[in-house]
């Protein structure tokens, strides 16, 4: 198991401080987000320790992926909300601040103030397709 000493949820998952749990498996570990966006704003991780989407073990993530489904549908039919949003901060410039990868799982209703937002002129210029290409190039061939 890797886990790191100081890591507020690798204590969770050692029990060394307190959670809400909603499920657990051998893998995974999904419990309730301690300063909720909405009622029903929880928190999916896997047990042990990868800092985000740059060096979890493929197969945790295949499995965190299935428990995500689980997880999104019971929040849903839980709260009828209308929508559920799923997010994950990959580095403090996308917002991370826990150190441990989690997906957040969130209920959310239309004109509630937070959620993933484009800006609202971002579709007044469309991008040019050649240099669409060449970014996706540069994409394609990095590792
Ligand atoms: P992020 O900004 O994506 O890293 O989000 C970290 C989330 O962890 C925040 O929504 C916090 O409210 C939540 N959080 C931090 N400490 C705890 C804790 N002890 N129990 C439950 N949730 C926590
Ligand atoms: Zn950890």
């Amino acid at each position: 198991m890797t886990t790191s000493e100081d890591c507020i949820f690798c204590k969770i998952v050692r029990g060394e401080i307190p959670s809400a749990k909603v499920f657990e498996d051998d893998v995974v570990m999904a419990f309730m987000d301690i300063y909720p966006l909405n009622t029903g704003h929880c928190l999916l991780i896997p047990k042990d320790h990868y800092t985000n989407m740059f060096d979890v073990d493929k197969d945790v993530l295949a499995h965190m992926a299935r428990r995500l489904a689980d997880l999104t549908r019971m929040v849903n039919n839980a709260f009828d909300p209308d929508g559920v949003l799923n997010t994950i901060a990959n580095g403090s410039g996308a917002g991370q601040e826990v150190p441990h990868l989690h997906i957040h799982v969130i209920p959310r209703n239309r004109g509630a103030n937070f959620g993933f937002r484009f800006p609202d002129d971002y579709r007044e210029e469309m991008a040019n397709p050649d240099e669409l290409a060449q970014i996706a190039k540069k994409i394609s061939k990095a590792s």
